[in-house]
C-alpha cells in the first residue's frame, strides 16, 4: 500500500513520493510564545507529532523543524503591557511550551530554531527579495509586492488579480478580504520599546512571515517535503511563505501541505482572542490525564473539525484505560496453549496501517485495535490464550503506540516503588501471608492503583 496524504495544495489526496529516498523533511509552524498555549494549539502540535511518528514507523528519517515565534506584534505587545523585559518574557513561555508537549508525549523535533536567533538570515533573505524587485520600502517597512508574485494565492486558492494596487498591511495577521502587500521588515517605532535590531535594512525587526522562509531553508534546504499547520494559517501565513520563498529561490518551496482542522468549542474555533480557550493547564489542574488529552485530540480525524466537550474527554480517558488494562492481562497470561490468534495479529496489523496510509485515517486505525482488543480480550477470558501469543499481542500493541504514544508514558510513570509493593505483594500471597497481601493491597489503592487477583495471575490497573 502506498502512503498517501490530502495535499491542500493540489487539494487532493497524493501519494507521499519524497525528495531523498527515505528520508522526510517536515517544516511545521510553532508557537508564538506569549501566553500559554491552549488545547487547540496543542491539537496542531499533536498532529504533526502523529505525521512524524507514523513515517517513523513506515521507516522513514525524518527531520522535522518547528519555529518558536519569539518576536511579533502579539509578543511586544504583551511583553509591554505586562512590563516583563521582551526576552524574559517570551523565554518564560518557551519553556511553558516545551514542559506541556513533553507532558503529553509530543515527540521532540529536531531542531526548534528561534525567530530571532535568525535575524541575519531574515535580513539576507528580504535583502534578496528587494534585489529582485519583489519587495519595496515605504515610510514604515518593508514590504512584498503580491501582484509582483504570479503564483501569489495558489494556496488559498485567491485571484489577486481584482486587488488594488499598492494597498499594504502591516499586521501580521489579517483575513483574505485584506489580501495586501505585506510586510517583511517593520521599521523601528515607539510601540516597539527596546525591541530592534539594527541592520542593513535598517532599524526594525522582522513581520511574522518572514522567519518560516528563512528557517526552513536553512535547516531543510530550498525545497522540502511537507509543510504542517492549522488551517488558520493559509491565508495569509503560508500564502505569504510560498511568495517570500519561491520568488528568493525560483524554487517549488514544499511539495505537500498539510492543514489540521480546529479545536472548537460550541461550535466556535477554540482561541485566545474569542476567550473561549483551555490551557492544557487548566485541563490537568481539573484532574484529568494528559494521556486522555493526548487521545481525544489525535482520535479524530486530522482534517476534520472537532468539538471539545468534557463528556469526549471522558470516553478518551476510559479508551485509554482498556488498552492499558488489556496491556496488564497480557502481561498476566502464562498458560502453554491457547488458540492461534496469527490471523488476528496480520489482520489488526494490515488494517491500521491501511487506515493510516490513507491519509492519517486515526479513527479507522483506532477502530482495527479496538476490534482486535476485544477479540484478544475474550480469549485471555476464556482461558484460551497462550503466553507465547500474548507476548505476540503486547508487541503489536506496542508497535502501534510508537504511533499513538498514549501508554509509554503512563506505563514509565509506574514508579519504582510501585512495582516493588506489587512484587512484595505478589511474594505474600505465594506465602500465604494473607495479612501483609491486603495491607500492601489496602497501601497500593491509596496510591491509586488496583491490583486484582484473576485465573492468569496478578493484574494492576491505575484507578
Ligand atoms: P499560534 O501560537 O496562534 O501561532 O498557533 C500555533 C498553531 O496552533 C498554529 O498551527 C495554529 O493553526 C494552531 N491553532 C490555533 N488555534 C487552533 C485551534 N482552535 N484548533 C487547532 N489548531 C489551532
Ligand atoms: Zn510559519
Amino acid at each position: 500500500m502506498a502512503l498517501k496524504f490530502y495535499n491542500d495544495l493540489t487539494r487532493k489526496k497524493q501519494e507521499f513520493s519524497e525528495i531523498a529516498k527515505g528520508e522526510a523533511k517536515i517544516y511545521s509552524c510553532g508557537p508564538t510564545v506569549y501566553n500559554f498555549a491552549h488545547i487547540g494549539n496543542f491539537r496542531a502540535n499533536l498532529f504533526s507529532d502523529i505525521l512524524r511518528r507514523y513515517l517513523k514507523y513506515r521507516g522513514y528519517k525524518v527531520t522535522q523543524i518547528m519555529n518558536i515565534t519569539d518576536v511579533d506584534d502579539k509578543t511586544i505587545r504583551d511583553s509591554r503591557k505586562q512590563g516583563i523585559p521582551f526576552k524574559e518574557f517570551t523565554e518564560k513561555y518557551t519553556k511553558y511550551f516545551f514542559e506541556d508537549i513533553e507532558k503529553l508525549n509530543i515527540e521532540k523535533a529536531e531542531f526548534y530554531p528561534k525567530a530571532t536567533d535568525n535575524i541575519k538570515e531574515i535580513v539576507s533573505m528580504v535583502k534578496k527579495l528587494m534585489e529582485k524587485g519583489y519587495a519595496y520600502k515605504s515610510e514604515d517597512g518593508i514590504y512584498f509586492n503580491i501582484r509582483k508574485f504570479k503564483d501569489y494565492g495558489k494556496l488559498s486558492h485567491l485571484d489577486i488579480s481584482s486587488l488594488k494596487s499598492g494597498a499594504r498591511v502591516c499586521n501580521d495577521e489579517y483575513d483574505k478580504e485584506n489580501a495586501q502587500d505585506f510586510a517583511l521588515w517593520k521599521f523601528w517605532d515607539e510601540h516597539d520599546g527596546d525591541v530592534f535590531w539594527e541592520t542593513e535594512i535598517g532599524k526594525g525587526r522582522p513581520g511574522w512571515h518572514i522567519e518560516c522562509s528563512a528557517m526552513s531553508q536553512k535547516y531543510l534546504g530550498e525545497t522540502f517535503d511537507i509543510h504542517t499547520g492549522g488551517v488558520d494559517l493559509i491565508f495569509p501565513h503560508h500564502e505569504n511563505e510560498i511568495a517570500q520563498s519561491e520568488a528568493c529561490t525560483g524554487k517549488k518551496f514544499a511539495n505537500y501541505w498539510l492543514h489540521n482542522e480546529h479545536l472548537l468549542v460550541e461550535n466556535k474555533k477554540m482561541s485566545k482572542s474569542l476567550g473561549n480557550f483551555y490551557t492544557f493547564r487548566d485541563i490537568l489542574e481539573k484532574g484529568h490525564s494528559p494521556m486522555a488529552v493526548r487521545y481525544l485530540l489525535i482520535a479524530t480525524h486530522y482534517r476534520q473539525k472537532l468539538n471539545f466537550t468534557f463528556e469526549g474527554l471522558k470516553a478518551a480517558d476510559s479508551a485509554v484505560k482498556r488498552l492499558e488494562q488489556l496491556m496488564s492481562k497480557l502481561n498476566a497470561v502464562k498458560s502453554d496453549s491457547g488458540n492461534d490468534i496469527s490471523r488476528d495479529i496480520e489482520k489488526a496489523r494490515s488494517g491500521f496501517e491501511k487506515a493510516m496510509d490513507d491519509d492519517l485515517n486515526m479513527p479507522a486505525a483506532l477502530s482495527e485495535i479496538f476490534e482486535f482488543a476485544r477479540k484478544i480480550n475474550s480469549a485471555i477470558n476464556d482461558g484460551m490464550l497462550s503466553k507465547a501469543d500474548a507476548e505476540k499481542a503486547i508487541k503489536l500493541i506496542n508497535s502501534f503506540d510508537t504511533v499513538l504514544g498514549v501508554m509509554k508514558h503512563e506505563e514509565e510513570e509506574l514508579s519504582q516503588e510501585i512495582k516493588e509493593l506489587i512484587e512484595k505483594r505478589e511474594e505474600a500471597r505465594k506465602n500465604k501471608d494473607w495479612a501483609e497481601s491486603d495491607r500492601i493491597r489496602d497501601l497500593l489503592k491509596e496510591k491509586g492503583i488496583i491490583v486484582k487477583d484473576t485465573k492468569q495471575g496478578v493484574i494492576w490497573q491505575k484507578e
